[in-house]
């Protein structure tokens, strides 16, 4: 699936009416994408990018309830997350794993501990177990060994669940493109066609991959735009006034031996109060996030030095012994996300509930997150439906594991449960590459990973496979340029770029990783 040549062949399928046109192809489309197709609708899914190139390649990585929202008294937001978490978790073992939390409670805190118990045991019963437990100093400590020295007084301990975004999103998409759905990346949905009364019937798609320039019109019953915080342009073409605000959050990122962590840790920032995140993930260490006004989209976010300095003021607070300074960082990240905008002063108080709205026959979903895509996906077909004919009961959501894999001996017991939630029943694709089965130095990702990403998962530009099919741009130091030449020994073959092609894309993967993803 997705081979070399698969963009042609899904081109020359546009021209035919579908039930239903997705614009966007991040968490939110893939979501409704692959909703659709178990609904047996026609649907193709445009992304203008690369899949997940937008912010569903750029958050935080948690499957979670969000305690912050909890404490900003959006309940409902949290009681959907957690529910959503638990099916994840399930569903996605391997790909959504759950992840124990140290909350730390620190002099000076403006919340004082007893109300993180109260928000802890709602957390917990809103998702209908009962999982956490108050912490002493010394036991903090001893979980968590980087916080001593901190002034940490103890806290709690609670339970949420991490993923990688990106790999989920492309699950999602793929799973439901198997079953019958279509997507196409470096598709841009440029405008907006309209009947004589003005409702909208369909998108002028345009072909956005380096050196393409075809055009096409499709038809669609139903038009959805899920294009994130891009959402307000589509709109604007209807004459509708922007109702997004967009807030950037970025991240650093540390090699693990530099700030180890057995499991995240969680504190409230010293200058703010917002919670930020120290969390372990692939073998590195995250810290983040960040929540400022964020201006126009048309280049790739990245962390301001502002926003650096903020998280490493919080790693200071909590890991005082480590000694982080801004040498540390390997890489960084931002992402921006879109939420409904209701004039706060202060961005973070935006709630982070998802919209809807109906505009001429255009159907935008914007806001939510990541954890909650399912139940967005739901709520827009919901509203589709009359368009669109009748909805089945809701289903899984990722499909089950394949049964009786050989695996090669050099897959350990913990890469086995990690590459089954990545590759679902894909998974034989790896396994059968046994020259692959073993990690990219530096790295938890194996090369059979690599290489199946660069033949069969729609790589369009270098930064496509290292930003997003396999993460070494965020995971390894100078986004793993120092070992390119090994990289190409793997990739290009696949991806059938002569030698001058490699080269441009080598050049342009850099210049982005420059200029977005590095320290
Ligand atoms: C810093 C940060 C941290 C976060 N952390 C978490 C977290 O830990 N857990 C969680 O649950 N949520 C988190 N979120 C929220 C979550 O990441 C987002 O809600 C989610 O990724 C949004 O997905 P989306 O598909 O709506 O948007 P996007 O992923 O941005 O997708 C929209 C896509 O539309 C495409 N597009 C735009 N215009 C067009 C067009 N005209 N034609 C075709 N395509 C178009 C874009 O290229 C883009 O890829 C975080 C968000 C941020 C910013």
């Amino acid at each position: 699936m997705w081979l070399k040549g698969y963009r042609d062949e899904v081109w020359s399928r546009l021209d035919q009416p579908w039930d239903l046109v997705i614009v966007g192809g991040g968490i939110t489309g893939a979501g409704i994408l692959g909703e659709a197709v178990r609904h047996g609708k026609k649907v193709l899914l445009v992304e203008a990018q690369d899949f997940s190139s937008g912010t569903s390649s750029r958050s935080t990585k948690l499957v979670h309830g969000g305690l912050r929202y909890l404490r900003q008294g959006q309940f409902l937001v949290t009681r959907k997350s957690v529910r959503e978490r638990e099916r994840l978790m399930q569903e996605g073992a391997g790909l959504v794993n759950a992840l124990g939390f140290s909350l730390g409670v620190f002099p000076g805190d403006q919340m004082p501990k007893w109300m993180y118990g109260v928000g802890l045991a709602m957390y917990d019963a809103l998702a209908g177990k009962w999982a956490h437990e108050a912490q002493s100093r010394d036991k903090i400590i001893a979980r968590v060994p980087s916080l001593e020295g901190s002034a940490v007084e103890g806290g709690y301990r609670y339970f949420d669940a991490q993923t990688d975004d990106s790999r989920l999103t492309l699950r999602v998409l793929r799973e439901a493109v198997k079953q019958g759905g279509t997507a196409i990346n470096y598709v841009r949905a440029d405008k907006l066609l309209r009947t004589a009364d003005g409702r909208v019937r369909g998108v002028v798609l345009r072909d956005t991959a380096p050196g393409a320039s075809r055009t096409a019109e499709v038809q669609a019953k139903v038009v959805i735009n899920a294009t994130g915080a891009w959402a307000d342009e589509l709109r604007a073409e209807l004459g509708q006034d922007k109702r997004l605000r967009r807030i950037r959050g970025s991240h650093l990122t540390f090699e693990h031996r530099r700030l180890p962590l057995p499991e995240a840790v969680s504190l409230l920032h010293p200058r703010d109060q917002r919670a930020v995140f120290a969390i372990p993930w692939e073998g590195v260490t995250i810290l983040g996030t960040t929540d400022v006004d964020h201006g126009a989209l048309d280049e790739e976010p990245a962390i301001s030095d502002a926003e650096r300095e903020y998280l490493l003021e919080a790693a200071q607070k909590a890991f005082p012994g480590a000694e982080i300074t801004e040498k540390d960082v390997i890489s960084t990240w931002s992402g921006v996300r879109p939420v409904i905008d209701t004039g706060k002063s202060d961005p973070s108080k935006e709630s982070r509930e998802h919209a809807i709205w109906k505009e001429d026959g255009l159907l935008t979903i914007t806001g939510g997150k990541l954890t909650t895509f399912a139940v967005m996906a739901r709520d827009a077909l919901g509203e589709a439906e009359e368009d669109l004919g009748g909805l089945r009961a809701r289903t899984r959501v990722l499909e089950p594991h394949i049964e009786g894999i050989e695996w090669p001996s050099s897959i350990t017991e913990e890469d086995r449960v990690r590459l089954l939630g990545r590759f679902g029943a894909e998974i034989v694709e790896i396994t059968g590459d046994r020259d692959g089965c073993h990690r990219i130095p530096g790295s938890i990702a194996l090369w059979s990973e690599l290489r199946h990403a660069a033949r069969a998962e729609g790589v369009v530009t270098l930064s496509d496979l290292l930003l997003r099919r396999v993460r070494l741009g965020l995971l390894l130091p100078k986004g793993g340029l120092d070992i390119i030449g090994q990289i190409r020994a793997v990739a290009q073959p696949e991806l059938g770029w002569d030698d001058a092609k490699w080269d441009a894309e080598v050049a342009s993967y850099t210049e982005t990783w420059k200029k977005a993803y590095s320290p």
